[in-house]
């Protein structure tokens, strides 16, 4: 039986909640310690025990060593955590996997979830994406669906504010949390919202706020007071001797920024003992102070906002409103640079904190899923009952068709129902899958309608079926009818990076990308790829095939793209050689929660191979971060050059802005011990592939801007030509009309092919 999900978990950087919509409304459950709805998301070992939340927070003063948060911008990597007390690794995975279970104590119901809906942010890549599915696997859901954190923020938003505020047309979603960044860009219309575009950086949050007071503010006067050398370095470095005083510091930072959102001043207070003396601190940090350090971090965020409006040729009074998500957009600097920088009025009338997981809880409550059977004897008998009914010969020469409207506001929809062939003495039954309603047998007619009665505010889900003469079930024929009822939904989940296969360029002795799927697609997808295979592969040999899957950006190159995993057959599992040029076919398959699903034909042997695809861990090692920074850096001062040379002042200008923002990790890289504990090499990653995707770009609009005046200009001679012919005139000028549908996605991609 299918049944909705309900339940939905923001799994946050900082903080997780869990709520449920209980077919009427969204609860946001509380913890039954404290009864607060927010859970930090930290774990605490301690010797004896192990704390999950806000306990486990404040043990960060006492033991930081062995106490972990902000692991959810480790996820999908190979870190593991060392923690003394136990003596062993764990990963982020399993510590999610706690935070997951912790979650579900808060659920007073007495219900057992068996799944459950699970936010990440719009940019996970899926490498991230797939880890948080584990950690949903390891908390013990069997079906987990992932849904991006700016969408359940905008069903939030559209659900739950008055009539009068929301407005169709665009929206933008400014989701600031602890650890990551997203902006969303998002089409209301009647009742379907979409998401047109994002951009986000999964490395920028309030604890880089926390991080810069550390920096700025309280380390440097710990060494005036102390006169400690090396005191920065050691600092940093992982079980280095002032490895606790580093987390303390990060604690009263984020209790001094907090304290800043509501007053003017406040003073961090702190005694310590420093190679064997004593000190006490007392920094004073005015708002004023604070916002001056937080304006580069805060104009990242106005940045991306900005690039977003941009590739989508939108100009800030198409925006309605900003939609503001997330702890950190309690920081007045924030909302105040919104206002000066962008100029799109702020909304705040979701609650920051729980939108997420309130946005979570509408869209469970219109997922549905297969429940596990609960198994008696009784259902035992029902089962065999259902195998022998459905060995019951199916009428190949009836053919049953639906229509009806997907989205209702009415308490009733009209269903019809149109029969072709044998439908005498045959009946249909509707039941709504709540048990609510229940056409009971009615016979079949060439053309029949049925009222089928919603409740409120949800996905009405019915399981039409078809019955023979003995009341016997045509299995068949059956379908499912799902109707939303007054709500906003979700017209799909975008994919945010392009994914594609690397493919030999022998002619430039390289490779380069071949895409498969479209970045902003809406999930799910499907695709068939047809190859030549490069190489003969014996069989029983240890060469083998390996076709590499990549996600980012389709018009840069393989190495500006983050190698998410491989498809690989091994000449030990081939029946016959595999001779050089035979064909492949490889089927690809990403679902809504981003799990990429393949299976390889190989025609030569005749040979099908399902799931061969092995996802990657990121992996990131700074030599190698080093390395990639310095080609880029070569790279980049020979474009310019190129460019200079030319006397190409608009492109010289953005590679110069390229290599600015290059250089300005520079510094933090080439200091970076392999022992720094910070996530510093995540956050250097992100930006040396974000500037190496840009660069990739360089003068490249150009040759764009001359394809897409050549699509007009071949428009327009089409057009004039259909005027004049006499003949398959309208049949012309559909075909025509069908590619003016697509022409403006196809001109906003950007893509020359
Ligand atoms: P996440 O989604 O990453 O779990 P949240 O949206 O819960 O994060 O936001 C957590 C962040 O917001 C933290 O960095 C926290 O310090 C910050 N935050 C929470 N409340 C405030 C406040 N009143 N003023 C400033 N920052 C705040
Ligand atoms: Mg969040």
């Amino acid at each position: 039986m299918m049944q909705p999900v309900n339940f939905g978990i923001d799994l946050g950087t900082t903080n997780s909640l869990i709520a449920k919509h209980d077919g009427n409304k969204v609860i946001v459950f509380k913890n039954p310690i404290g009864q607060k709805e927010t859970l930090a998301s930290v774990v605490a070992f301690r010797p004896d025990r192990t704390l999950v939340g806000d306990k486990a927070r404040e043990y960060l003063k006492k033991d930081p060593i062995n106490v972990f948060g902000n692991f959810k911008r480790k996820m999908g990597s190979d870190e593991k955590f060392y923690v003394v007390n136990i003596d062993d690794n764990v990963t982020p995975v399993q510590l999610s996997a706690m935070v997951l279970k912790e979650l579900k104590n808060f659920i007073h119901t007495g219900e057992n979830p068996e799944a459950c809906v699970i936010t990440i942010p719009a940019s996970f890549d899926t490498m991230q994406s797939n880890a948080t599915m584990n950690a949903g696997k390891d908390a013990g859901f069997k079906e987990i669906f992932l849904l991006q954190e700016p969408i359940a923020a905008s069903l939030a938003f559209f659900n739950e504010s008055p009539v009068d505020m929301k407005k169709d047309g665009y929206w933008l979603v400014y989701d600031f949390g602890g650890g990551t960044f997203d902006a969303a860009l998002v089409l209301a219309n009647d009742h379907e919202l979409k998401v047109v575009d994002h951009k986000g950086n999964n490395f920028l949050g309030g604890a880089d706020l926390d991080f810069a007071i550390v920096e700025k503010i309280i380390t440097p006067e710990i060494i005036r007071q102390t006169g400690i050398r090396n005191f920065e370095e050691e600092l940093r470095t992982k079980h280095g001797k002032y490895e606790k005083l580093f987390y303390e510091m990060l604690y009263y930072a984020e209790e001094a920024k907090k304290e800043l959102s509501h007053s003017p001043s406040t003073t961090i207070d702190f005694s310590v003992e420093l190679d064997n003396k004593y000190y006490d601190f007392t920094i004073p940090l005015t708002r004023e102070k604070a916002s001056e350090i937080f304006l580069p971090i805060i104009n990242e965020t106005v940045k991306l906002v900005k690039d977003l409006l941009e590739s989508n040729r939108l100009q800030p009074h198409d925006i309605n409103q900003i939609i503001l998500v997330g702890g950190s957009t309690f920081v007045p600097q924030v909302r105040e640079q919104l206002i000066s920088q962008i100029g799109i009025p702020l909304n705040h009338s979701s609650d920051p904190t729980i939108s997420i997981a309130a946005g979570a809880a509408y869209y469970a409550a219109n997922k549905y899923y297969e429940a596990s059977p609960e198994r008696s004897s009784e259902d035992a008998e029902k089962i065999a009952g259902e195998i022998l009914s459905q060995i019951n010969l199916d009428e190949p020469d009836l053919k049953i068709e639906t229509s009806y409207n997907r989205s209702s506001r009415d308490k009733e929809e009209v269903l019809l129902i149109f029969c072709e062939g044998a439908y005498e003495n045959k009946y249909f039954r509707i039941i709504r899958n709540d048990g609510g309603f229940d056409t009971g047998y009615v016979p079949l007619k060439a053309k029949k309608t049925e009222f089928l009665p919603l409740l409120p505010s949800v996905s009405n889900l019915f399981t039409l079926s078809v019955y023979d003469d003995n009341y016997e079930e045509l299995r068949s024929l059956s379908q499912e009818i799902a109707i939303t009822q007054g709500q906003y939904s979700i017209g799909g989940q975008p994919l945010p990076h392009d994914i594609s296969v690397e493919v030999d360029d022998l002619e430039n002795q390289t490779t380069r990308l071949e895409v498969i799927f479209e970045r902003n697609s809406l999930l799910p997808q499907k695709r068939t790829l047809y190859r030549e295979i490069s190489k003969t592969i014996k069989k029983g040999s240890g060469d083998s095939l390996i076709i590499n899957i990549l996600e980012g950006d389709k018009n840069s190159k393989p190495s500006s793209n983050l190698t998410i995993g491989c498809i690989e057959i091994t000449g030990k599992d081939l029946a016959t050689d595999l001779v050089k040029g035979s064909d492949i076919e490889i089927q690809l398959h990403i679902n809504d929660s981003r799990v990429l699903e393949t299976s390889v034909f190989l025609v030569m042997t005749q040979q099908e191979f399902r799931n061969v695809f092995s996802i990657s861990e990121k992996q990131i090692h700074i030599e190698r971060l080093r390395e990639q920074f310095q080609s880029l850096e070569n790279e980049l001062a020979d474009t310019i050059r190129k460019f200079q040379h030319n006397n190409d002042d608009m492109w010289e200008i953005k590679a110069s802005a390229l290599m600015e923002e290059l250089q300005s990790v520079k510094d933090r890289l080439f200091k970076l011990k392999p022992n720094d504990k910070s996530d510093e090499k995540y956050i250097i990653a992100e930006k040396i592939m974000q500037v190496s995707q840009a660069a990739d770009k360089l003068g490249g609009n150009e040759r764009l801007s001359l394809l897409v005046e050549s699509y007009y200009e071949t428009k327009e001679k089409v057009m004039s030509a259909i005027s004049t012919c006499d003949f398959e005139k309208s049949e012309l000028l559909k075909k025509v009309q069908k590619i003016e549908q697509t022409e403006e996605s196809f001109i906003r991609s950007k893509n020359a092919s």
